[in-house]
């Protein structure tokens, strides 16, 4: 009986472990694999050769125990989905630099700052052969008392090899987002009253035509955005763009 009840054990552990591994999309670049892997709302993981990529941590540090210390995290804003310093406490930061705009800086604590590296928005760095940017994120129309100020906040432009990758933060279609060129992979928000509905992202997505797109970022104050019906407008108008659904609340 005990034997069972060990191998019972034994198999949940394994199912476990590989539902973590087994949870990502990968994508071949010139050097290397890319690995995607969906965590929760606003956060997801990129790994490439070896580094780990972490963006927005958020609150269920959880996720993150099965990756190595991040080599870079990235945070978009100020806000608690985006940033937690909880969760930040809980993940093995030794060898990591955190690439944020100043409002985020401002709220990282001392600890911190041999790590932090400030980037405004259409500023860029180069580390690890990868070339970050970032790009503006915000509401419309802008007012300075809107939920994401332009300024305020980064969305970001990832260079891993030879794909480009657009991480869209907080943000609305934007003419900036809108006059995107060459992403080959995009996670794209949609959730009200916070960002942008279904309706303007595919609009969005439509015009600057990434090759993947991650609906991402979806659960508004009504619950989760149609994100099947942001696909099937997409492909409607253009069955090139890959709409890529994933689990990022456990729904499914
Ligand atoms: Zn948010």
């Amino acid at each position: 009986m005990k034997l069972k009840i060990l191998l019972f054990s034994l198999l949940l552990l394994i199912i476990e472990s590989n539902f973590a591994q087994n949870n990502y999309d990968e994508i071949k670049t010139t050097n290397g694999v890319l690995k995607i892997y969906p965590i929760q709302h606003a956060s997801l993981v990129l790994s490439h050769n070896n580094k780990i990529i972490i963006v927005d941590p958020n609150e269920n540090s959880e996720f993150y125990k099965n990756f190595k210390s991040p080599d870079i995290i990235l945070i978009t804003d100020i806000h608690g989905d985006h940033l937690n310093l909880e969760t930040l406490d809980k993940i093995d930061t030794s060898k990591s630099i955190f690439i944020v705009p100043n409002a985020v800086a401002e709220k990282l604590p001392s600890k911190y700052n041999s790590k932090i590296i400030v980037l405004k928005n259409k500023q860029g760095i180069h580390r690890f052969n990868y070339f970050i940017q970032a790009v503006p994120m915000y509401n419309l129309p802008e007012e300075s008392n809107s939920k994401h100020p332009k300024g305020r906040g980064n969305g970001y432009i990832l260079n891993i090899d030879n794909k480009r990758i657009y991480i869209s933060g907080d943000t609305e279609d934007t003419t900036e987002m809108r006059s995107l060129q060459n992403i080959d992979i995009a996670f794209v928000c949609m959730n009200l009253p916070y960002t942008m509905d279904i309706y303007q992202a595919s609009s969005a997505v439509l015009e600057f035509q990434p090759k993947i797109v991650y609906p991402y970022h979806y659960r508004g104050k009504d619950g989760l955005s149609d994100v099947k019906k942001f696909k099937e407008m997409v492909n409607s108008k253009n069955s090139n763009i890959k709409v890529n659904l994933r689990d990022w609340y456990g729904t499914n």
